[in-house]
C-alpha cells in the first residue's frame, strides 16, 4: 500500500506567556506599554527575583536572556529588564480562543501544548488551490487580527518536520521543511536542537562525534543505540533522517451545539431589558445545562442570539477558559455576552432596534470523559517541565565539573 502524502501545520505561539500577558495589561490598560517592544520576561517570584525564567520578549532575547535560565543571571545580563507574574487564567484563555480558532479550519487539531498545535490539513489545501503557504499565512493572520498575538507555522509532510520548521526565524514567520529540504534546512542544524534530543543525549552524541543532525543522519543505527539505548537510539536516528510516523491525535469534538431560544411575549427595549430579558436568558440557560447534563457533553463556547424587530439576527459568541454544564456559568456569561450585544459600542439598543428572540446557546463540545486539561493540571504540567529542566541543567553542570576534574569517563549519568 502506497503512503498518501499528508500535509501538516505546526503552530507555535511566539514568546507564548509574555505575548498572552502584554494583550492582558493592553486590554487591562489600553495605552500602557506593550511588554513585547521592551526587554520583559515571565519568571520566578518578582518580587524576590528567585527561580527561573519562563519566557523572554523578542528585546530580552538580544540582551542574551534565555528561557530557563535563572532570574538572577537574566537581571545581571539587563538590569531593567520588567518582570511579570505568571498568570494561568490568561494563558489558558487565549490558549482555548486559539484552539477554538483553529478548530474552525478542520478538526484535525492535537493541541500540543499550551501554546502549540499540529494540524493535518490534507483536506482543506484545496481550498487554498494547493497553496499551502498561503493557507498557513490566512491562519497565521487571523490569530493575529482576531486574537492579537503572532504565531509561527511549521509546514511539512510529518509532524516532527513541522514542528522543526516552526522553530526556524521567529515572529510571524511561516516555514516550510518538506523532505526535499531536508538536506539543506535539518542537516546543518546543531544535533541539540533536533526535537526530542535533550542535553544528555546531545552530549553523549558529541562525544562520539556528532555535532549536527546530519552527523545523526549518517550514523549507523546501531552505533546510536549502542550509545543511547534501543529506543532513543532508533528515535534519533529516524527524525535525524526526517521521518515520524505518527498521527495527528485530533481529539473528537462534535460540530453540533446545544441552544434554545424564544420569542417574547413583547417587543424589548432598554427600558424593559431588565424585567423581561434576564430571567429568559436565565430559562434559557437553565434548559440548555439541564440538556448538556443529561447528555453528560460540555462545551465551551457560549453564544447568544437576537431577532429584532425587522428579522434581522444578531449574535455574540465567547470561549470559555475550561469547559462547562452549569446553568450559573451559563447564565452569567450569556449575560456579558448580550449586554455587549444590546448596549455595547455598537450595541443595537443604541441604534433604536428592539427585540423580539432571544437565544442562548453553547458549541466546542466535548463528552465527560474526555475533558479538557483544567487549569490545575496545565499549572502543574508546566511546573513539572520548569523544574524537570532545571534539574537537567544542574545535572549538567555537576557532570561537566566532575568532568573537567577527573576526565571524561569519570561518571556516567546513571550513576546519580
Ligand atoms: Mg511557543
Amino acid at each position: 500500500m502506497e503512503a498518501v502524502m499528508r500535509t501538516i501545520f505546526h503552530v507555535d505561539v511566539n514568546s507564548a506567556f509574555l505575548s498572552w500577558t502584554a494583550i492582558k495589561q493592553l486590554e487591562d490598560n489600553p495605552g500602557s506599554t506593550d511588554l513585547r517592544t521592551v526587554p520583559s520576561a515571565v519568571g520566578g517570584d518578582v518580587e524576590t527575583r528567585h527561580g527561573i525564567i519562563t519566557a523572554k520578549s523578542i528585546p530580552a532575547k538580544r540582551y542574551g536572556i534565555q528561557t530557563g535560565e535563572p532570574v538572577v543571571k537574566a537581571l545581571a545580563k539587563c538590569p531593567d529588564l520588567i518582570l511579570v507574574k505568571s498568570d494561568f487564567v490568561t494563558y489558558r484563555k487565549y490558549s482555548s480562543l486559539m484552539m477554538a480558532l483553529l478548530r474552525t479550519y478542520t478538526p484535525y487539531v492535537e493541541q500540543a501544548s499550551i501554546d502549540e498545535a499540529y494540524l493535518d490539513v490534507s483536506g482543506i489545501t484545496a481550498s487554498f488551490n494547493g497553496d499551502v503557504p498561503a493557507l498557513a499565512r490566512d491562519i497565521a493572520d487571523r490569530i493575529k487580527n482576531d486574537l492579537g498575538f503572532t504565531v509561527n507555522v511549521g509546514i511539512s509532510t510529518n509532524k516532527f518536520l513541522a514542528k522543526m520548521a516552526s522553530d526556524f526565524s521567529k515572529p510571524d514567520k511561516v516555514h516550510t521543511l518538506y523532505p526535499d529540504e531536508i538536506q539543506e534546512k535539518l542537516w546543518p542544524l546543531p544535533i541539540g536542537q533536533l526535537h526530542g534530543c535533550g542535553s544528555a543525549t546531545a552530549k553523549k552524541l558529541q562525544n562520539i562525534g556528532i555535532y549536527t543532525i546530519r552527523d545523526a543522519a549518517g550514523t549507523d543505527l546501531l552505533i546510536l543505540q549502542n550509545i543511547l539505548g534501543s529506543k532513543a537510539g532508533a528515535y534519533i536516528h529516524e527524525r535525524a533522517n526526517g521521518r515520524d510516523h505518527s498521527e495527528v491525535a485530533y481529539q473528537e469534538r462534535e460540530a453540533k451545539s446545544y441552544s434554545n431560544e424564544t420569542t417574547t411575549a413583547e417587543d424589548i427595549d432598554k427600558n424593559n431589558y431588565e424585567r423581561l430579558a434576564v430571567p429568559i436568558l436565565k430559562e434559557l440557560s437553565s434548559k440548555v445545562s439541564a440538556r448538556l447534563q443529561k447528555d453528560h457533553v460540555r462545551g465551551a463556547t457560549v453564544s447568544v442570539a437576537v431577532k429584532t424587530g425587522n428579522f434581522q439576527r444578531h449574535s455574540r459568541q465567547a470561549a470559555l477558559n475550561t469547559s462547562t454544564d452549569s446553568k450559573d456559568e451559563l447564565f452569567s456569561q450569556a449575560k456579558i455576552l448580550m449586554h455587549n450585544l444590546l448596549f455595547g459600542s455598537d450595541g443595537l439598543f443604541r441604534k433604536g432596534e428592539v427585540i423580539r428572540l432571544i437565544g442562548v446557546g453553547i458549541s466546542n463540545l466535548e463528552h465527560g470523559e474526555n475533558q479538557q486539561m483544567t487549569l490545575l493540571e496545565w499549572m502543574q504540567l508546566n511546573e513539572r517541565q520548569t523544574r524537570q529542566k532545571e534539574k537537567n541543567d544542574k545535572l549538567d553542570r555537576m557532570l561537566e565539573m566532575v568532568q573537567k576534574k577527573y576526565g571524561a569517563d569519570a561518571l556516567k549519568k546513571g550513576n546519580f
